[in-house]
């Protein structure tokens, strides 16, 4: 049907849960740009609210507990999409407060998938993306991952390996309600993913990185460096995720999203230092000394993207060395007095 200019169709209405966190302000920049009416729903625990637009008309902040959120737009609210980034983040966080990531990470998930159930406009299932994570293959069995290979944990002693597990849980919730209700859900699990407005507290080593090399400090790489991983941009990333959802082929599947150009993190460091000028020397530090005694990294990480290349043609466009200079820059501002301000 030709669109009549003079009754637009209503802009699309989508909840993104977990909107203020690093890679969900950059969906929901994405979504806005799109048209879309978005209402972001976050408790700001490790988000930040000033990753979103200050005021914008079609975005509404909700700062609640995400149970509590839904149980308050389960009263007549509908949404076209829903985004489900909330979570407890980061191997590191998740090592500090294992209670807090499982309940986190598993509980707020079955209630955000019975709330998908009935929450089209038509009162039945919404479109839902499930951002899952690489954690999910453990220690992998192969590299490439590809996203039917059997996955390999550590022992439930090590805190680590809960947070690959609580995820692939949330996986296996919507898989299940995919077949059992028809709930058109996509998963993506996400590998390193980088860019402006990440934070380094967490752990995560490109903005721990570029800070030294911005601040001429050394940089702290761990173990022998020689561990590789495939780092994407965070725009390259969030740009799959609405065409995902958008095309039925896609629902009730999982798919990597992610890099598949691999670098050591030696590599890294030297290609940060470079890009930056920066005078920074690179140093060694055992991981013992890093993270606590027994952390076992992942050597290698790498994803297959066979699955989602052919399903929507979906390519990281962004180079390493672009997002490098994007991380300084957004590094830089918040450092400016002017661009400051609280952290929440
Ligand atoms: N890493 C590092 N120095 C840092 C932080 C991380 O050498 O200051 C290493 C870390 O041990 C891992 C890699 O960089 O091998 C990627 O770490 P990140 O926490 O960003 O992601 P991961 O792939 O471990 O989830």
């Amino acid at each position: 049907m030709t669109p009549d200019p003079a009754n637009p169709a209503p802009p699309r209405r989508v909840l993104v849960t977990g909107g203020t966190g690093f890679i969900g302000a950059h969906l929901v920049r994405l979504l806005l740009a799109r048209g879309d009416e978005i209402t972001v729903v976050d408790n700001l625990s490790t988000g930040r609210r000033r990753n979103l637009p200050e005021r914008h008309d079609r975005l509404r902040f909700i700062e609640a507990d995400l149970s509590d959120a839904l149980a308050a737009l389960g009263r007549g609210e509908y949404f076209d999409e829903i985004y489900h980034l909330a979570a407890a983040v980061g191997v590191k966080l998740v090592v500090d407060d294992p209670i807090l990531a499982i309940e986190t990470n598993i509980g707020r998930t079955i209630d955000l998938l019975r709330f998908a159930l009935t929450r089209s406009a038509e009162g039945g299932p919404t479109r839902t993306l499930v951002v899952s994570s690489s954690e999910v293959y453990g220690k992998g069995v192969r590299n490439p991952f590809s996203e039917d290979d059997d996955v390999v944990y550590g022992p439930t002693t090590v805190a680590r390996w809960c947070y690959g597990c609580s995820k692939a849980v949330d996986e296996y919730l919507a898989m299940a309600h995919a077949r059992k209700h028809a709930l058109p859900a996509v998963i993506v699990r996400l590998f390193n993913t980088v860019g402006p407005g990440q934070v380094g507290e967490y752990g995560m080593v490109v903005p721990r990185f570029v800070r030294a090399a911005l601040e001429g400090r050394p940089i702290e790489v761990y173990g022998d460096g020689g561990q590789t991983r495939c780092f994407c941009d965070v725009r390259d990333i969030v740009s799959a995720m609405p065409r995902l959802v958008g095309d039925p082929a896609c629902h009730g599947r999982v798919f990597n999203l992610g890099s598949d150009r691999s670098l050591s993190i030696l590599e890294l460091a030297q290609t940060i230092v470079r890009t930056l000028g920066s005078t920074s020397s690179v140093r060694t530090v055992p991981y013992s000394e890093a993270y606590a005694p027994g952390f076992e990294d992942l050597r290698d990480r790498r994803p297959n993207l066979a699955r989602i290349r052919a399903a929507i043609g979906w390519e990281p466009r962004r180079t390493l060395e672009e997002t490098i200079r994007d991380v300084a820059a957004s590094i830089r501002e918040e450092k400016a007095p002017a661009g400051g301000g609280p952290s929440r």
